[in-house]
């Protein structure tokens, strides 16, 4: 049977372009349909808008150092309006390049609310059209758990668009989210809580970085509260809220902010009028080739949980497009070594296994950690100290992971994933000529192990 598209995509996210543009450039009639915004969640409401906010409160500590560097300066002055005034005119143009990246590359873009109808058809702005593979790509959504009073938090959804800046933030959370934003409100000058319900935030993350973290963190003067959770929010007469601890302690803040997770967006999608099943976590289940129990029915990035990033996202569609439309060019997505960061102040970057994952998974190890005051700190008073660290298998001698708390992190750690990916080992790092005077060398150069 003939039908309007080769391919229907649903969500003009991460995931979504990448699948569609690749889809059209290997001359299959594919169409688009986004309710929300072009470039889904990472352009608009996630990575982009997030590390510019990251950028501005960075500045706060630039200031401070100038003066070891003999600049002076009046006192700094920060203006909220203005940071997010010129981050929605960013966003903004990137929403027209997502625009003339998707038409000039032949895909029909849809703009509404796309609901599937049977496992062949869409419904979009009342009107259907059908397609012999749907794809969905519907990404995810910030949840809030429902207790008394959670009307009155915000996610990170609307903490992007706060008419101003809060005097003080209680951030709810201790993953990605909740450590990002705890830094920019910090950065930015809020008088910030992190409060996380377990013993130490970023479960999953390295034994040492997340110490690290919460060392420098303490340092800089944010209040982190761990094996703390919130009973019930109740709103005051002058606009403020008063948190009540599951413990009977109670906090007063501004605003509380939940940065708990993120559950799949499948709201109206006419999912029941499909095969597609879920799995125990509610997420789309698909097999390794991201095909769903209904033949014609896909789904890739964050709708599937399994690694909630773009980059991931991105190699998805990439992979789906190619699987459909140029089999001959399809590559699975490699999940091992994925290389990520944290854009905390400071940042945190990671590839490979952690020293407690390495351990589980059997291997004898021998750890390298070096931590040490950044150069550029040394004619300042600040006494941020960066954290690196190797984790080795002892009998391959292959580096299995690195880790790093300090300044870009993210940028260094990309380098590595390179390296790891291609089967590093620790005497290929120490036969690396280092370059200097950088902090990256010091990946080079750790020769005496703290752990073995
Ligand atoms: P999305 O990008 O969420 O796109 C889904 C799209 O589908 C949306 O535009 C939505 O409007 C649309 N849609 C949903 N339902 C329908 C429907 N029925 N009809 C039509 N359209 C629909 N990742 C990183 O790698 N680095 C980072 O620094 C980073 N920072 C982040 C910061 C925050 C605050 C958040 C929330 C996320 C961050 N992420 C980051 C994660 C990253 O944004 C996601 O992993 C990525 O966007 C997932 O892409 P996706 O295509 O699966 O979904
Ligand atoms: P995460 O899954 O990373 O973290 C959720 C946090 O909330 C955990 O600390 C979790 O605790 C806690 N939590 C969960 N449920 C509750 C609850 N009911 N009450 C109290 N605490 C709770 O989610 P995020 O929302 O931070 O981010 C979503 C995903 O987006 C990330 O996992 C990541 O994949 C992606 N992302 C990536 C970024 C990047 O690449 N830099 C930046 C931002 C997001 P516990 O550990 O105890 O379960």
């Amino acid at each position: 049977m003939a039908h309007d598209f080769d391919l229907y995509v649903i969500g003009a996210g991460s995931g979504g372009v990448r699948a569609a543009r690749f889809a059209a450039g290997f001359g299959a009639k594919v169409a688009v349909a986004e309710s929300r915004y072009l470039g889904g969640t990472c352009v608009n409401v996630g990575c982009v808008p997030k590390k510019l906010l990251v950028y501005g409160a960075h500045f706060a500590e630039d200031f401070e150092q100038a003066s070891g560097f003999g600049w002076s300066l009046d006192e700094a002055q920060f203006d909220w309006a203005t940071l997010i005034g010129n981050k929605d005119r960013e966003i903004n143009r990137l929403n027209g390049i997502y625009r003339n990246l998707l038409v000039n590359s032949g895909v029909t873009l849809h703009e509404g609310h796309a609901k599937i109808v049977d496992p062949h058809t869409v419904e979009i702005n009342g009107e259907r059209f059908t397609a012999k593979n749907i794809l969905i790509a519907t990404g995810g959504w910030p949840q809030i758990p429902e207790i008394p009073g959670h009307e009155h938090a915000i996610s990170s959804n609307q903490a992007f668009f706060l008419k101003e800046l809060p005097k003080r933030v209680l951030v709810v959370g201790g993953g990605y989210i909740a450590v990002e934003f705890a830094g920019i409100f910090h950065g930015l000058g809020a008088q910030t809580t992190l409060l996380y319900r377990g013993e130490l935030f970023l479960r999953g993350f390295d034994g040492s970085v997340r110490k690290h973290l919460q060392e420098e963190l303490t340092k800089r003067g944010m209040d982190l509260q761990f094996n703390a959770d919130i009973e019930r929010i109740d709103k005051q007469a002058d606009g403020s809220l008063k948190v009540t601890l599951k413990d009977g302690r109670q906090l007063e803040a501004d605003c509380v902010f939940y940065a708990t997770g993120r559950r799949p967006m499948l709201d109206n999608l006419g999912l029941e009028n499909t095969g597609v099943k879920l799995d125990k976590k509610g997420f789309v289940e698909v097999d390794e080739q991201y095909q769903t129990a209904e033949p014609s029915i896909l789904a890739l990035g964050d709708v599937i949980g399994r690694v909630q990033l773009t980059p991931v996202a991105l190699a998805e569609g990439m992979a789906v497009a190619r699987r459909l439309f140029k089999p001959e060019q399809y590559r699975p997505v490699d999940y091992k070594m994925i290389p990520t960061a944290v854009f905390s102040l400071p940042n945190i970057g990671t590839v490979g296994l952690t020293e407690e994952e390495a351990r589980d998974a059997g291997h004898e190890v021998v750890i390298f950690e070096s931590r040490f005051r950044p150069m550029k700190l040394t004619l300042t008073e600040c006494q941020e100290r960066t954290l690196m660290k190797l984790v080795v298998d002892a009998k391959t001698d292959k580096v299995l992971g690195c880790h790093m708390v300090g300044p870009e992190a993210g940028e260094i750690v990309q380098g590595l994933a390179i390296a790891l990916k291609a089967g590093a080992t620790k005497r290929d790092f120490d036969e690396t000529i280092g370059v200097h005077p950088t902090a990256a060398e010091e990946f080079v150069t750790m020769r005496t192990p703290v752990a073995g």
